[in-house]
């Protein structure tokens, strides 16, 4: 709502991706936020990457929030940090990394805690891809913590979505894709939900 309300860039259709804690997506097609039957759509989390992956809390195997969501980076990053802290003195060896730890080690070059982060950005692609195909929506905005992670990560997402198995030609595809960081600030994005009172006032106006 934010994001179709205060970004006067916008075009009819896009994809807002917010990639923190777990996994979340919001599609709005022409001009409408596009909810579903039974409000579920968007559960872009939960397609499944890796069908031997390990347990979802959705129940599901291999879901993408187990693979690239901050949380399940975190549990990942845990023995990581172990090793680390064993040779660096740092404090609390055997406690869950914080976001600032994993988005740090991952500037500081941290071979483990990149490899993971990396991984986690190839699969959050191909998810996009698998959408992008799907529903032609050109324009993806990210947004969470996870985009701490800067423009290496986010160049490895827009590879992993331009890369397309079936024709290496397909160039209209690729050029006309645009995935980028959101821009609204925090308060910006918060007033997002007003716009949900804001359109229902209007709708019952039309009414
Ligand atoms: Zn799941």
């Amino acid at each position: 709502m934010a994001e179709k309300w205060q970004n006067h860039h916008n075009c009819q259709d896009f994809c807002v991706i917010n990639v923190d804690y777990g996994i979340g997506s919001s599609f709005v097609i022409n001009h409408q936020i596009y909810r579903g039957s039974l409000y579920g759509s968007g559960q872009i989390g939960h397609t499944i990457i890796d069908p031997d992956g390990s347990q979802c809390d959705c129940g599901r195997y291999g879901c993408l929030e187990t693979i690239a969501s901050l949380s399940a980076l975190k549990k990942m990053a845990r023995k990581v940090r172990k090793v680390y802290v064993r040779n660096t003195q740092e404090q609390n060896s055997s406690a869950t990394p914080t976001t600032e730890w994993l988005i740090t080690h991952y500037h500081q070059r941290n071979e483990e805690v990149r490899s993971m982060v990396n991984k986690a950005a190839r699969a959050i692609g191909l998810s996009l891809y698998n959408f992008l195909n799907i529903l032609n929506i050109n324009q993806i905005y990210l947004y969470g913590r996870s985009c701490g992670f800067g423009k290496e990560w986010l160049q490895l997402i827009q590879e992993q979505t331009g890369f397309n198995p079936f024709d290496q030609t397909d160039t209209v595809f690729i050029n006309a894709t645009n995935i980028s960081f959101g821009q609204l600030s925090r308060q910006q994005q918060v007033m997002g939900i007003a716009y949900l009172y804001v359109e229902q006032a209007l709708k019952e106006m039309n009414d």
